[in-house]
């Protein structure tokens, strides 16, 4: 199985990113309850030979939708060590919760953040999103929140339109309701409109609210753009309300000398969600939530229980516990990939490879400007690019409808077409060939690949009668 998949990840060139899947092999995943138990053998073959080719291909360097990151061999046999360890991270007195806090330094020392920041590995950035609201809402009204939940539909957030919906699903989640965020309209770079956000928050307290959470983006989901970090942190601080930063895939850009300048203001949150799993190259899943005063998230999730009680011997000691830290009582050994993946590359490399995607992102960008029949949709800020097939205007030109059913039709396209894979989104009224490049094995090879296939597509569908 170890070699089967190490030549996976040697050969990922030679795959199709990604594949239709045949129905049979769909319907293959309906069988009732083994009764009895088949060969590994068997097993291990029908995953190579079902699993292996259907599944979405993120490792890839052709892959290029959504936000997804590549993995790499590293965090693959750290993450089976993991695996047959089976250690159950929630608490207790054991080295790998010790492995999991040298994260926490080590996360402190990227971000400038003191000595009384607390930190805990979750799935991913939804979670950790979710988590910086709960803190958030125990800061504004007390831990009594935690007994009596919230009282009234008082207290307001706010967030910039481009922000992940997560950050909406958190608020839902929390108990205040997605009516109380606030998505606040963006500048022409793609970054929270700081006036529309003051004007808002003077309005909403005139009109009797408690506008207690801040959240700003560092790398937005659809255009890569970075919120005034600094000045949001300002406005926070005169406003008292909690700054969080969604730095999903953004905030580790910080192991960047390219890229942390970019991020100014980063180290003044109250609390950052990131992923380890995009940028950062450690596999699925690896989300963290950090939160400079770590009392704050202690006495948001920490909770006295008989058959959880803490000594200062024995097994049960080493407390405060990651279970007192988030909503996850047993939890899996996230640590431990991360901690071999930044360990064994360095914090300089990883940033350079991040730093890399975003000059391959520039170069896409200059390919695309350069070609008449491409048009650019959005500032390239990182590492993601949108545009979209406008096709030869001398010829004809094509209504808003259908340069939009076209563009789609492209997408889907180049996803079956095995060899690059982008993901769409919606610039204003214009749909866009989105391409977001985090994994490392992307090379200069797959933008050219991209740009050869989506004219060679393109030229196709812009002929065709429909
Ligand atoms: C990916 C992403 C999220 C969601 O993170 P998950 O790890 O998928 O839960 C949130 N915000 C931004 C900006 C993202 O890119």
């Amino acid at each position: 199985m170890l070699d089967d998949m190490l030549d996976y990840a040697e050969q990922l060139r030679e795959r199709p990113v990604w594949q239709p899947i045949p129905p049979q092999i769909k319907a293959g995943f309906h069988e009732s309850l083994p009764q009895h138990g088949k060969e590994l053998s068997a097993l291990h073959q029908r995953f190579m030979q079902e699993i292996v080719p259907y599944s979405i291909g993120n490792a890839h360097p052709g892959f290029m939708g959504w936000v997804q990151g590549g993995g790499t061999p590293v965090g693959m046999v750290a993450d089976m060590l993991a695996a047959g360890l089976n250690a159950n991270v929630g608490g207790r007195e054991q080295i790998p919760i010790a492995v999991e806090r040298q994260i926490l330094d080590w996360m402190r020392e990227l971000f400038r953040f003191p000595d009384t920041a607390n930190g805990v590995f979750v799935t991913g950035t939804s979670l950790a999103n979710f988590i910086a609201v709960v803190i958030a809402r125990t800061k504004a009204l007390g831990a009594q929140v935690r007994k009596q939940g919230v009282p009234e539909k008082r207290l307001t957030a706010y967030t910039s339109v481009g922000a992940h919906s997560c950050v909406s699903k958190a608020m839902d989640l929390a108990g205040f309701g997605t009516d109380a965020l606030r998505l606040i309209p963006m500048n022409e770079q793609y970054q929270i409109d700081l006036n529309r956000l003051a004007e808002q928050i003077r309005d909403d307290r005139a009109a009797g609210y408690q506008p207690f959470l801040i959240v700003g983006t560092a790398g937005s989901v659809d255009v890569g753009s970075i919120d005034d970090l600094s000045a949001l942190a300002a406005l926070a601080q005169s406003e008292q309300c909690w700054f969080h930063i969604d730095g999903a895939y953004g905030a580790l850009g910080m192991m960047s000398d390219q890229i942390a300048p970019r991020l100014t203001g980063i180290e003044r949150a109250d609390s950052i969600a990131f992923d380890f799993h995009k940028w950062g190259q450690v596999p699925y899943d690896a989300g963290y939530i950090l939160v400079r005063d770590g009392d704050n998230q202690l006495a948001t999730f920490s909770t006295p229980t008989n058959y959880l009680v803490r000594e200062t011997r024995g097994m049960a000691a080493g407390s405060p516990w990651p279970c007192d830290l988030g909503p996850d009582l047993s939890r899996g050994f996230r640590a431990l990939k991360t901690w071999f993946t930044i360990a064994t590359f360095g914090a300089k490399k990883l940033g350079e490879i991040m730093a890399n995607t975003c000059d391959l992102a520039q170069y896409l960008m200059r390919c695309i400007t350069e070609e008449p029949k491409l048009e650019l949709l959005a500032p390239v800020n990182l590492n993601i690019v949108c545009f979209r097939y406008v096709g030869d205007t001398r010829l004809k030109n094509m209504t808003a409808e259908q340069a939009n059913a076209l563009n789609n039709e492209l997408v889907i396209r180049l996803q079956e077409s095995g060899l690059v894979a982008p993901s769409s989104t919606m610039i204003g009224e214009r749909f866009a060939i989105r391409v977001a490049i985090v994994n490392h094995r992307s090379a200069q090879i797959d933008m050219d690949n991209l740009m050869q296939s989506t004219l060679r597509i393109g030229d196709e569908l812009f002929a065709s009668p429909n």
